[in-house]
Protein backbone atom coordinates (compact mmCIF):
# COMPACT_ATOMS: atom_id res chain seq x y z
CA UNK A 1 0.00 0.00 0.00
CA UNK A 2 1.29 3.21 -0.50
CA UNK A 3 0.82 6.65 0.51
CA UNK A 4 -2.81 7.85 0.36
CA UNK A 5 -3.83 11.41 -0.94
CA UNK A 6 -7.04 12.23 1.50
CA UNK A 7 -9.45 11.73 -1.36
CA UNK A 8 -8.22 7.77 -2.34
CA UNK A 9 -8.56 7.97 2.08
CA UNK A 10 -12.12 8.22 1.20
CA UNK A 11 -12.36 5.70 -1.72
CA UNK A 12 -10.49 3.15 0.71
CA UNK A 13 -13.06 4.15 3.87
CA UNK A 14 -16.29 3.83 0.99
CA UNK A 15 -15.75 0.74 -0.61
CA UNK A 16 -13.05 -1.21 1.23
CA UNK A 17 -10.03 -1.50 -1.31
CA UNK A 18 -7.02 0.54 -1.96
CA UNK A 19 -5.75 3.05 -5.09
CA UNK A 20 -2.64 2.96 -5.78
CA UNK A 21 -1.20 5.33 -9.08
CA UNK A 22 1.53 3.12 -10.15
CA UNK A 23 -0.32 -0.04 -10.53
CA UNK A 24 -1.39 -1.14 -13.90
CA UNK A 25 -3.14 -3.76 -13.73
CA UNK A 26 -6.00 -4.65 -16.29
CA UNK A 27 -9.72 -4.57 -15.97
CA UNK A 28 -10.36 -8.25 -16.67
CA UNK A 29 -6.87 -9.27 -14.70
CA UNK A 30 -8.25 -7.48 -11.46
CA UNK A 31 -11.47 -8.86 -11.83
CA UNK A 32 -9.78 -12.32 -12.19
CA UNK A 33 -8.07 -11.36 -9.07
CA UNK A 34 -11.70 -11.28 -6.44
CA UNK A 35 -11.33 -13.87 -3.93
CA UNK A 36 -14.17 -16.17 -3.57
CA UNK A 37 -17.06 -15.90 -0.98
CA UNK A 38 -15.83 -19.49 0.46
CA UNK A 39 -11.94 -18.60 0.37
CA UNK A 40 -12.83 -15.27 2.59
CA UNK A 41 -15.11 -16.56 5.07
CA UNK A 42 -12.63 -19.45 5.85
CA UNK A 43 -10.12 -16.42 6.88
CA UNK A 44 -9.68 -16.89 10.57
CA UNK A 45 -11.63 -12.99 10.80
CA UNK A 46 -14.57 -13.67 8.99
CA UNK A 47 -14.95 -17.07 10.52
CA UNK A 48 -15.55 -15.61 13.99
CA UNK A 49 -17.64 -12.75 12.44
CA UNK A 50 -19.70 -15.81 10.63
CA UNK A 51 -19.76 -17.28 14.06
CA UNK A 52 -21.54 -14.26 15.12
CA UNK A 53 -23.58 -13.20 12.87
CA UNK A 54 -24.39 -16.85 11.33
CA UNK A 55 -23.60 -18.57 8.14
CA UNK A 56 -26.28 -16.72 5.99
CA UNK A 57 -25.73 -13.05 6.38
CA UNK A 58 -22.03 -13.33 6.38
CA UNK A 59 -22.67 -15.19 3.01
CA UNK A 60 -24.62 -12.04 2.11
CA UNK A 61 -22.67 -9.43 3.38
CA UNK A 62 -19.82 -10.79 1.57
CA UNK A 63 -21.55 -11.37 -1.38
CA UNK A 64 -22.85 -7.68 -1.71
CA UNK A 65 -18.88 -6.77 -0.88
CA UNK A 66 -17.64 -8.48 -3.85
CA UNK A 67 -20.34 -7.24 -6.10
CA UNK A 68 -19.56 -3.44 -5.06
CA UNK A 69 -16.11 -4.18 -5.67
CA UNK A 70 -16.25 -5.97 -8.86
CA UNK A 71 -18.46 -2.96 -10.33
CA UNK A 72 -15.98 -0.48 -8.67
CA UNK A 73 -13.31 -2.16 -10.84
CA UNK A 74 -15.70 -1.93 -14.01
CA UNK A 75 -15.83 2.17 -13.36
CA UNK A 76 -11.69 2.04 -13.46
CA UNK A 77 -11.71 3.18 -9.52
CA UNK A 78 -9.69 0.26 -8.86
CA UNK A 79 -6.23 -0.51 -9.64
CA UNK A 80 -5.06 -2.68 -6.59
CA UNK A 81 -6.97 -5.54 -4.66
CA UNK A 82 -6.02 -5.90 -1.10
CA UNK A 83 -7.52 -9.11 0.52
CA UNK A 84 -7.14 -7.56 3.86
CA UNK A 85 -9.08 -4.17 2.93
CA UNK A 86 -11.69 -6.79 1.52
CA UNK A 87 -11.96 -8.73 4.71
CA UNK A 88 -12.18 -5.32 7.01
CA UNK A 89 -14.88 -3.91 4.67
CA UNK A 90 -16.68 -7.06 5.06
CA UNK A 91 -16.37 -7.40 8.68
CA UNK A 92 -17.37 -3.48 9.07
CA UNK A 93 -20.77 -4.42 6.90
CA UNK A 94 -21.42 -7.39 9.27
CA UNK A 95 -20.87 -5.47 12.51
CA UNK A 96 -23.01 -2.27 10.95
CA UNK A 97 -26.50 -5.30 10.05
CA UNK A 98 -26.26 -6.68 13.32
CA UNK A 99 -25.40 -3.51 15.42
CA UNK A 100 -28.55 -1.15 17.15
CA UNK A 101 -29.67 1.62 15.24
CA UNK A 102 -30.71 3.43 18.77
CA UNK A 103 -27.29 4.21 19.87
CA UNK A 104 -24.98 6.57 22.19
CA UNK A 105 -23.68 9.37 21.40
CA UNK A 106 -21.34 12.19 22.44
CA UNK A 107 -23.41 15.31 22.94
CA UNK A 108 -20.55 18.19 22.90
CA UNK A 109 -23.01 20.64 21.10
CA UNK A 110 -23.39 22.12 24.94
CA UNK A 111 -27.35 21.86 24.09
CA UNK A 112 -28.56 20.32 27.46
CA UNK A 113 -32.27 18.88 26.60
CA UNK A 114 -31.33 18.61 23.00
CA UNK A 115 -35.01 16.98 21.67
CA UNK A 116 -32.86 15.13 19.00
CA UNK A 117 -30.61 13.73 21.14
CA UNK A 118 -33.25 12.46 23.19
CA UNK A 119 -33.94 15.44 26.01
CA UNK A 120 -33.07 14.85 29.36
CA UNK A 121 -30.41 11.75 30.37
CA UNK A 122 -31.94 9.98 33.30
CA UNK A 123 -30.43 9.65 36.64
CA UNK A 124 -28.24 6.61 37.68
CA UNK A 125 -30.47 6.03 40.90
CA UNK A 126 -33.70 6.38 38.81
CA UNK A 127 -31.72 3.60 36.24
CA UNK A 128 -31.21 1.45 38.74
CA UNK A 129 -35.36 1.65 40.11
CA UNK A 130 -36.02 0.97 37.17
CA UNK A 131 -33.85 -1.75 36.09
CA UNK A 132 -35.51 -3.72 39.05
CA UNK A 133 -38.75 -3.09 38.03
CA UNK A 134 -38.41 -4.05 34.49
CA UNK A 135 -37.07 -7.38 35.15
CA UNK A 136 -39.47 -8.95 37.87
CA UNK A 137 -42.69 -8.35 38.88
CA UNK A 138 -43.71 -5.30 41.05
CA UNK A 139 -47.38 -3.87 42.39
CA UNK A 140 -47.64 -1.61 39.86
CA UNK A 141 -51.56 -2.20 40.14
CA UNK A 142 -52.02 -4.16 43.60
CA UNK A 143 -52.10 -3.00 47.06
CA UNK A 144 -50.33 -4.65 48.98
CA UNK A 145 -51.52 -3.95 52.12
CA UNK A 146 -55.22 -4.66 51.19
CA UNK A 147 -54.61 -7.60 48.61
CA UNK A 148 -56.76 -6.29 45.99
CA UNK A 149 -56.35 -4.12 42.53
CA UNK A 150 -54.43 -0.61 42.98
CA UNK A 151 -53.71 2.15 40.78
CA UNK A 152 -50.73 2.92 38.54
CA UNK A 153 -50.99 6.66 39.82
CA UNK A 154 -49.96 5.90 43.42
CA UNK A 155 -46.31 5.27 43.11
CA UNK A 156 -45.61 8.85 41.66
CA UNK A 157 -49.14 10.76 43.15
CA UNK A 158 -47.62 11.15 46.34
CA UNK A 159 -44.33 12.53 45.74
CA UNK A 160 -45.70 15.57 42.98
CA UNK A 161 -48.26 15.99 45.84
CA UNK A 162 -45.03 16.87 48.41
CA UNK A 163 -42.96 18.37 46.18
CA UNK A 164 -46.03 20.64 44.38
CA UNK A 165 -48.62 20.58 46.95
CA UNK A 166 -51.12 19.23 44.19
CA UNK A 167 -54.07 17.92 45.45
CA UNK A 168 -53.60 14.73 42.47
CA UNK A 169 -51.43 14.02 39.97
CA UNK A 170 -51.65 11.74 36.86
CA UNK A 171 -48.90 10.94 34.32
CA UNK A 172 -49.05 9.97 30.54
CA UNK A 173 -46.64 9.14 27.70
CA UNK A 174 -45.93 13.07 26.95
CA UNK A 175 -46.99 16.65 27.21
CA UNK A 176 -48.65 16.64 24.48
CA UNK A 177 -51.08 13.49 25.45
CA UNK A 178 -51.69 15.57 28.58
CA UNK A 179 -53.12 18.73 26.96
CA UNK A 180 -54.61 16.88 24.09
CA UNK A 181 -56.56 14.52 27.36
CA UNK A 182 -57.17 17.72 29.57
CA UNK A 183 -58.55 19.44 26.85
CA UNK A 184 -60.67 16.49 25.57
CA UNK A 185 -62.05 16.02 29.57
CA UNK A 186 -62.63 19.80 30.14
CA UNK A 187 -63.95 21.17 27.02
CA UNK A 188 -64.88 18.80 24.52
CA UNK A 189 -67.48 20.72 22.18
CA UNK A 190 -67.32 23.94 24.05
CA UNK A 191 -64.57 26.80 23.80
CA UNK A 192 -61.35 27.28 25.37
CA UNK A 193 -60.07 30.95 25.22
CA UNK A 194 -56.23 31.15 24.59
CA UNK A 195 -54.44 34.71 24.11
CA UNK A 196 -53.35 35.32 20.61
CA UNK A 197 -49.40 35.72 21.83
CA UNK A 198 -49.63 31.95 23.14
CA UNK A 199 -50.81 30.11 19.95
CA UNK A 200 -47.54 28.29 19.89
CA UNK A 201 -45.71 25.24 17.63
CA UNK A 202 -43.20 23.26 19.77
CA UNK A 203 -42.65 21.54 16.89
CA UNK A 204 -42.56 17.96 15.86
CA UNK A 205 -46.63 19.32 14.72
CA UNK A 206 -47.56 20.32 18.54
CA UNK A 207 -49.31 23.41 17.87
CA UNK A 208 -52.06 24.41 20.20
CA UNK A 209 -54.72 25.21 17.67
CA UNK A 210 -54.24 21.55 16.23
CA UNK A 211 -53.92 20.05 19.61
CA UNK A 212 -57.59 22.30 20.22
CA UNK A 213 -58.94 20.92 17.19
CA UNK A 214 -58.14 17.20 17.92
CA UNK A 215 -59.18 17.60 21.86
CA UNK A 216 -62.87 18.15 20.05
CA UNK A 217 -62.46 21.79 21.90
CA UNK A 218 -63.27 25.13 19.97
CA UNK A 219 -60.46 27.92 20.21
CA UNK A 220 -61.42 31.09 20.95
CA UNK A 221 -58.38 33.32 20.66
CA UNK A 222 -57.82 36.57 22.27
CA UNK A 223 -55.57 39.67 22.32
CA UNK A 224 -53.07 40.09 19.86
CA UNK A 225 -49.60 38.81 19.26
CA UNK A 226 -47.87 41.40 21.98
CA UNK A 227 -50.45 42.37 23.91
CA UNK A 228 -53.45 40.61 26.09
CA UNK A 229 -55.08 41.51 28.88
CA UNK A 230 -57.33 40.06 31.64
CA UNK A 231 -60.30 42.22 29.67
CA UNK A 232 -59.84 40.32 26.17
CA UNK A 233 -60.48 37.30 28.07
CA UNK A 234 -63.05 38.40 29.86
CA UNK A 235 -65.07 39.73 26.76
CA UNK A 236 -65.00 36.67 25.02
CA UNK A 237 -66.19 34.32 27.92
CA UNK A 238 -69.56 32.98 27.04
CA UNK A 239 -71.86 30.44 27.89
CA UNK A 240 -70.03 27.64 25.84
CA UNK A 241 -66.68 28.40 27.77
CA UNK A 242 -65.38 26.28 29.81
CA UNK A 243 -61.44 26.73 30.15
CA UNK A 244 -58.79 29.88 30.00
CA UNK A 245 -55.89 27.74 29.04
CA UNK A 246 -52.27 29.64 29.68
CA UNK A 247 -49.29 28.23 27.67
CA UNK A 248 -45.81 28.97 28.23
CA UNK A 249 -44.65 30.62 25.01
CA UNK A 250 -41.58 28.20 25.47
CA UNK A 251 -39.41 28.31 21.97
CA UNK A 252 -39.09 32.22 21.62
CA UNK A 253 -39.76 35.26 23.26
CA UNK A 254 -41.78 38.61 22.54
CA UNK A 255 -39.87 41.69 23.61
CA UNK A 256 -40.65 45.31 23.49
CA UNK A 257 -44.29 46.39 23.79
CA UNK A 258 -45.83 43.24 25.65
CA UNK A 259 -48.69 42.72 27.95
CA UNK A 260 -49.74 39.62 29.91
CA UNK A 261 -52.07 39.34 32.57
CA UNK A 262 -50.86 37.73 35.76
CA UNK A 263 -51.84 34.12 36.71
CA UNK A 264 -53.68 35.15 39.45
CA UNK A 265 -55.68 37.46 37.69
CA UNK A 266 -56.29 34.88 35.51
CA UNK A 267 -57.35 32.71 37.65
CA UNK A 268 -59.99 35.23 39.47
CA UNK A 269 -61.72 35.41 36.01
CA UNK A 270 -62.01 31.93 35.66
CA UNK A 271 -63.56 31.40 38.47
CA UNK A 272 -66.12 34.31 38.82
CA UNK A 273 -67.07 32.55 35.99
CA UNK A 274 -66.95 28.86 36.91
CA UNK A 275 -64.30 28.15 34.78
CA UNK A 276 -61.37 26.32 35.36
CA UNK A 277 -57.89 27.66 34.33
CA UNK A 278 -55.59 25.39 32.85
CA UNK A 279 -51.94 26.27 32.26
CA UNK A 280 -49.57 24.19 29.71
CA UNK A 281 -45.99 24.68 31.47
CA UNK A 282 -43.91 23.31 28.76
CA UNK A 283 -40.63 22.71 30.53
CA UNK A 284 -42.04 22.58 34.59
CA UNK A 285 -38.81 23.95 36.12
CA UNK A 286 -39.48 21.82 39.38
CA UNK A 287 -37.43 24.02 41.13
CA UNK A 288 -35.62 28.06 41.56
CA UNK A 289 -32.73 27.98 38.82
CA UNK A 290 -32.12 31.74 39.46
CA UNK A 291 -29.60 31.45 42.00
CA UNK A 292 -27.42 30.01 39.00
CA UNK A 293 -28.02 32.03 36.26
CA UNK A 294 -31.19 31.48 34.71
CA UNK A 295 -33.79 33.23 35.25
CA UNK A 296 -36.11 30.48 35.92
CA UNK A 297 -39.92 30.04 34.45
CA UNK A 298 -42.95 29.75 36.83
CA UNK A 299 -42.83 26.89 38.47
CA UNK A 300 -45.55 24.21 38.72
CA UNK A 301 -45.85 24.72 42.73
CA UNK A 302 -46.28 28.53 42.12
CA UNK A 303 -48.57 28.12 38.74
CA UNK A 304 -50.94 25.81 42.14
CA UNK A 305 -50.61 28.52 44.43
CA UNK A 306 -51.38 30.78 42.35
CA UNK A 307 -54.77 29.08 41.86
CA UNK A 308 -54.79 27.07 38.72
CA UNK A 309 -56.50 23.95 38.46
CA UNK A 310 -54.79 22.08 35.64
CA UNK A 311 -50.94 22.40 35.52
CA UNK A 312 -49.19 20.23 32.75
CA UNK A 313 -45.27 19.53 32.07
CA UNK A 314 -42.98 17.20 30.28
CA UNK A 315 -40.92 14.56 32.34
CA UNK A 316 -37.83 14.84 30.31
CA UNK A 317 -37.57 18.69 30.47
CA UNK A 318 -36.43 20.52 32.99
CA UNK A 319 -37.76 17.91 35.23
CA UNK A 320 -34.56 15.52 34.06
CA UNK A 321 -36.47 12.48 34.29
CA UNK A 322 -38.13 10.25 31.46
CA UNK A 323 -40.64 10.80 28.81
CA UNK A 324 -43.70 11.88 30.54
CA UNK A 325 -46.48 14.26 30.15
CA UNK A 326 -47.47 15.12 34.05
CA UNK A 327 -51.03 16.62 35.02
CA UNK A 328 -51.17 18.27 38.59
CA UNK A 329 -54.12 19.95 40.42
CA UNK A 330 -57.28 19.76 41.45
CA UNK A 331 -59.18 16.50 42.66
CA UNK A 332 -62.49 17.37 40.71
CA UNK A 333 -60.88 17.94 37.48
CA UNK A 334 -58.47 15.50 37.29
CA UNK A 335 -60.46 12.69 38.40
CA UNK A 336 -62.75 13.71 35.04
CA UNK A 337 -59.28 13.18 33.21
CA UNK A 338 -58.42 10.08 34.72
CA UNK A 339 -62.19 8.52 33.94
CA UNK A 340 -61.47 9.77 30.31
CA UNK A 341 -61.18 6.57 28.01
CA UNK A 342 -58.31 8.15 25.99
CA UNK A 343 -56.48 7.93 30.23
CA UNK A 344 -56.12 4.39 29.00
CA UNK A 345 -54.68 4.75 25.93
CA UNK A 346 -51.84 7.56 26.94
CA UNK A 347 -51.09 5.71 29.67
CA UNK A 348 -47.25 5.26 30.86
CA UNK A 349 -45.61 1.84 31.50
CA UNK A 350 -43.94 0.76 34.44
CA UNK A 351 -40.70 1.70 33.39
CA UNK A 352 -41.33 5.30 33.50
CA UNK A 353 -43.18 5.22 36.56
CA UNK A 354 -40.27 3.59 38.21
CA UNK A 355 -37.85 6.38 36.86
CA UNK A 356 -39.95 8.99 37.67
CA UNK A 357 -40.93 8.10 40.71
CA UNK A 358 -36.93 7.72 41.71
CA UNK A 359 -36.13 11.56 39.94
CA UNK A 360 -39.25 13.21 41.96
CA UNK A 361 -37.80 11.52 44.69
CA UNK A 362 -34.38 13.12 44.50
CA UNK A 363 -36.14 16.05 44.22
CA UNK A 364 -37.76 15.60 47.74
CA UNK A 365 -34.46 14.50 48.99
CA UNK A 366 -32.40 17.81 48.07
CA UNK A 367 -29.78 15.67 45.71
CA UNK A 368 -30.13 18.02 42.93
CA UNK A 369 -26.47 17.05 41.29
CA UNK A 370 -27.86 13.39 40.91
CA UNK A 371 -30.05 14.91 38.54
CA UNK A 372 -27.89 14.76 34.95
CA UNK A 373 -29.53 18.08 33.37
CA UNK A 374 -29.79 19.91 36.79
CA UNK A 375 -25.92 18.92 37.42
CA UNK A 376 -24.95 20.16 33.94
CA UNK A 377 -27.13 23.93 34.30
CA UNK A 378 -25.43 24.09 37.44
CA UNK A 379 -21.67 23.53 36.30
CA UNK A 380 -19.54 27.43 36.65
CA UNK A 381 -17.90 28.14 33.47
CA UNK A 382 -15.17 27.67 35.30
CA UNK A 383 -15.43 24.29 36.21
CA UNK A 384 -15.66 23.55 32.68
CA UNK A 385 -13.17 25.43 31.29
CA UNK A 386 -10.40 23.50 33.59
CA UNK A 387 -11.86 20.32 31.92
CA UNK A 388 -11.58 22.11 28.75
CA UNK A 389 -7.87 22.80 29.20
CA UNK A 390 -7.41 19.06 30.01
CA UNK A 391 -8.68 18.46 26.41
CA UNK A 392 -6.83 20.85 24.77
CA UNK A 393 -3.88 20.22 25.90
CA UNK A 394 -4.46 16.35 24.60
CA UNK A 395 -5.57 17.48 21.53
CA UNK A 396 -2.68 19.52 20.84
CA UNK A 397 -0.81 16.40 21.23
CA UNK A 398 -2.32 14.69 18.22
CA UNK A 399 -0.37 15.78 14.72
CA UNK A 400 -2.12 17.82 12.24
CA UNK A 401 -4.31 19.64 15.08
CA UNK A 402 -4.73 23.01 17.11
CA UNK A 403 -6.96 23.32 20.23
CA UNK A 404 -7.76 26.62 22.05
CA UNK A 405 -10.10 27.69 24.79
CA UNK A 406 -13.12 29.93 23.56
CA UNK A 407 -15.42 31.40 25.70
CA UNK A 408 -19.26 30.70 24.24
CA UNK A 409 -22.75 29.76 25.26
CA UNK A 410 -24.27 26.47 26.06
CA UNK A 411 -28.30 26.28 25.93
CA UNK A 412 -30.55 24.36 28.37
CA UNK A 413 -33.07 23.49 25.81
CA UNK A 414 -36.47 22.11 25.83
CA UNK A 415 -38.23 25.36 25.73
CA UNK A 416 -37.04 25.92 28.86
CA UNK A 417 -35.27 29.42 28.60
CA UNK A 418 -35.48 31.23 25.22
CA UNK A 419 -33.19 33.88 24.67
CA UNK A 420 -31.05 32.94 27.67
CA UNK A 421 -27.72 31.13 28.10
CA UNK A 422 -25.11 29.56 30.41
CA UNK A 423 -21.83 31.09 30.01
CA UNK A 424 -19.30 28.38 29.02
CA UNK A 425 -15.85 27.24 27.57
CA UNK A 426 -15.42 25.89 24.65
CA UNK A 427 -13.06 23.71 22.89
CA UNK A 428 -12.00 24.97 19.79
CA UNK A 429 -10.78 22.96 17.18
CA UNK A 430 -8.66 23.48 13.81
CA UNK A 431 -7.26 20.84 11.71
CA UNK A 432 -3.75 21.79 9.17
CA UNK A 433 -5.31 20.26 6.56
CA UNK A 434 -9.17 19.64 6.97
CA UNK A 435 -12.06 21.87 7.43
CA UNK A 436 -13.80 22.07 10.68
CA UNK A 437 -17.34 20.62 8.38
CA UNK A 438 -14.78 17.94 7.41
CA UNK A 439 -13.79 17.73 11.11
CA UNK A 440 -17.67 17.48 12.10
CA UNK A 441 -18.50 15.27 9.70
CA UNK A 442 -16.08 12.42 10.65
CA UNK A 443 -16.62 12.74 14.47
CA UNK A 444 -20.24 12.29 13.48
CA UNK A 445 -19.11 9.30 11.36
CA UNK A 446 -17.29 7.22 14.61
CA UNK A 447 -19.04 5.18 16.57
CA UNK A 448 -19.85 6.66 18.93
CA UNK A 449 -20.54 9.39 17.40
CA UNK A 450 -19.30 12.77 18.48
CA UNK A 451 -21.30 15.73 17.95
CA UNK A 452 -20.26 19.39 18.45
CA UNK A 453 -20.97 22.35 16.61
CA UNK A 454 -18.79 24.52 13.41
CA UNK A 455 -18.53 27.92 13.81
CA UNK A 456 -16.37 30.04 11.47
CA UNK A 457 -14.18 27.52 10.12
CA UNK A 458 -13.77 26.09 14.06
CA UNK A 459 -15.17 22.39 15.45
CA UNK A 460 -16.28 23.44 18.69
CA UNK A 461 -16.55 21.12 21.77
CA UNK A 462 -18.73 21.94 24.91
CA UNK A 463 -18.08 19.55 27.72
CA UNK A 464 -21.05 21.29 29.72
CA UNK A 465 -23.23 17.93 28.06
CA UNK A 466 -19.81 15.93 27.90
CA UNK A 467 -19.50 13.43 31.04
CA UNK A 468 -15.77 12.47 32.31
CA UNK A 469 -15.82 9.13 31.13
CA UNK A 470 -17.10 10.53 27.69
CA UNK A 471 -14.25 13.22 27.59
CA UNK A 472 -11.76 10.53 27.92
CA UNK A 473 -13.42 8.75 24.61
CA UNK A 474 -13.13 12.32 23.07
CA UNK A 475 -9.45 12.70 23.35
CA UNK A 476 -8.89 9.01 22.13
CA UNK A 477 -11.00 9.83 19.17
CA UNK A 478 -8.61 13.20 18.45
CA UNK A 479 -5.40 10.51 18.75
CA UNK A 480 -6.81 8.22 16.06
CA UNK A 481 -8.35 10.30 13.22
CA UNK A 482 -6.43 11.05 10.63
CA UNK A 483 -4.02 9.53 12.44
CA UNK A 484 -1.11 8.45 10.37
CA UNK A 485 -0.52 12.53 9.03
C1 LIG B 1 -42.46 20.88 25.04
C2 LIG B 1 -43.81 21.42 25.17
C3 LIG B 1 -44.93 20.61 24.90
C4 LIG B 1 -44.79 19.20 24.42
O1 LIG B 1 -44.25 18.40 25.44
P1 LIG B 1 -43.76 16.90 25.12
O2 LIG B 1 -43.43 16.34 26.45
O3 LIG B 1 -42.61 17.03 24.19
O4 LIG B 1 -44.91 16.20 24.48
C5 LIG B 1 -46.18 21.16 25.05
N1 LIG B 1 -46.33 22.44 25.45
C6 LIG B 1 -45.28 23.25 25.73
C7 LIG B 1 -45.54 24.65 26.17
C8 LIG B 1 -43.97 22.76 25.60
O5 LIG B 1 -42.93 23.55 25.86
Amino acid sequence: MGMLTSSSRCVEMANGYTMESSSSQSVAGLLRLIPAVDELLNRPGLRDMEKRVGHRLAVEVTRNVLRALRDNISRGTVAEISTEAVEAEILKEAEAEIGFSLQPVINATGVILHTNLGRAPIAREALEHLVEAAAGYSNLEYDLERGERGKRDVHTERLFRSLLGAEQALVVNNNAAAVLLALNTLAEGAEVIVSRGELIEIGGSFRIPDVCAKSGAVLREVGTTNRTRAGDYAAAINERTRVLLRVHPSNFRVVGFTERPALEELVDLAHRHNLLLMEDLGSGCLIDLSLKGVRGELPAGLSLQAGADVVTFSGDKLLGGPQAGILVGKREPLERIRKNPMFRALRVDKLTIAALEMTVSLYLQGRLDSIPALRMIRLSKEQIAARAGRLVEKISACPGFTATLRDGQSVIGGGSTPGQTLETSLVAVRHRQHSATRLEENFRLRKPAILGRVEQDEFLLDLRTVSENEEEKIAQAFNKLFGNQ
